[in-house]
């Protein structure tokens, strides 16, 4: 694989950017990887494990010269970040984030983005419930979405470019509207966490009551649940707060199915609950069709990551 950018600069160097280092240096996709994140500390394991080539103490020093900058910390400080680097960007770069939702990063981060750098969002749909520079791995995003956001004034040859990097990292990419995309992941990855940590969290309750059987005999449906909500609370706190209408709305839907399923409960209608879950297993069959996922007893984890 060729080189796609001379210089790349990481702020933030946990999962997403990590593993973002060590698949673009294993397919010689940047000349040079500089990073930064808000610990020595972080930086030092990210030096130490090949992250990247080289570190930096500021998100300024990191992106001066660099053509891609990408911000990958949580969403509720790109803008801080974005202001902290726009006077050191350099004409005709790339600016990009991992943000997992994309209106509220729009906003906080494109006020910054001076003339003549381009601002091309995007979100690989890859991760696990690790965070931190240790977390990291370079299949991360092999045969995963990464969506980009292009508005009708972004270049097209800068989304190109970006996409070829994404590909070359092993993800398919595919571009679309802010709007739309916090709308499929309100559907497809928010709404789920929120209702398994809402799950484990009432599970925690009844290992009050229950003297620890919760996890003891945890089964197979509530294991899946806490490994979900073992995901790192700094970026879905963010998540919530910065996707908040449509995750509302997807809420909104899932308490009434919710409400249907209780009532057919109550009142034993078994064909209600055996059509809904032959539905269910359909949409399951499709998303491994797709190679999303498999159909291994372990979902294809092979330990712990997914
Ligand atoms: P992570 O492993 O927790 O790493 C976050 C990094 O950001 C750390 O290096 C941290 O530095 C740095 N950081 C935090 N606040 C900072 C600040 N104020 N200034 C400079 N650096 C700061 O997080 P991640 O999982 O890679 O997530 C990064 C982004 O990717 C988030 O926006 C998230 O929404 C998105 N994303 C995550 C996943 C997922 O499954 N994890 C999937 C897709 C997209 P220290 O280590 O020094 O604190």
């Amino acid at each position: 694989m060729s080189q796609i950018y001379a210089r790349v600069a990481l702020i933030g160097l946990g999962l997403i950017a990590g593993s973002m280092g060590l698949a673009m240096r294993r397919a010689g996709l940047a000349g040079e990887i500089v990073g930064t994140a808000r610990s020595a500390e972080t930086r030092a394991v990210a030096l130490e494990r090949g992250l990247v080539d080289r570190v930096t103490e500021t998100a300024a020093e990191a992106v001066a010269g660099a053509d891609l900058v990408v911000l990958a910390v949580p969403v509720g400080v790109m803008g801080e970040l974005a202001a902290e680097i726009a006077d050191h960007l350099a004409p005709g770069a790339t600016v990009t984030d991992v943000g997992s939702v994309k209106q509220a990063v729009v906003a906080a981060v494109g006020p910054h983005v001076p003339e003549g750098v381009h601002f091309v969002p995007g979100h690989p749909l890859a991760g696990t419930e690790h965070s931190g520079p240790h977390s990291g791995f370079a299949e991360l995003f092999r045969n995963r979405f990464t969506l980009l956001i292009a508005e009708d004034d972004t270049d097209p040859s800068a989304v190109d470019r970006l996409t070829r990097l994404w590909q070359g990292m092993g993800a398919n990419v595919e571009v679309m509207d802010a709007p739309h995309h916090d709308l499929v992941l309100a559907v497809t990855s928010h709404t789920p966490h929120l209702i398994a940590y809402t799950m484990v969290g009432v599970a925690d309750d009844m290992r009050r009551v229950t003297d620890q059987e919760v996890i003891k005999y945890s089964a197979a449906g509530f294991r899946d649940f806490t490994r979900i909500a073992a995901s790192d609370p700094t970026m879905w706190r963010d998540v919530f707060l910065t996707n908040k209408e449509a995750t509302l709305e997807i809420l909104g839907r899932f308490t009434e199915e919710l409400f249907a399923l209780q009532r057919a409960i109550r009142t034993g209608d078994g064909s209600h609950l055996f059509d809904y879950f032959t539905r269910t297993r359909a949409i399951r069959r499709g998303i491994i069709e797709a190679g999303q996922d498999t159909d291994a007893p372990d979902f294809g984890r092979g330990g712990a990551k997914t």
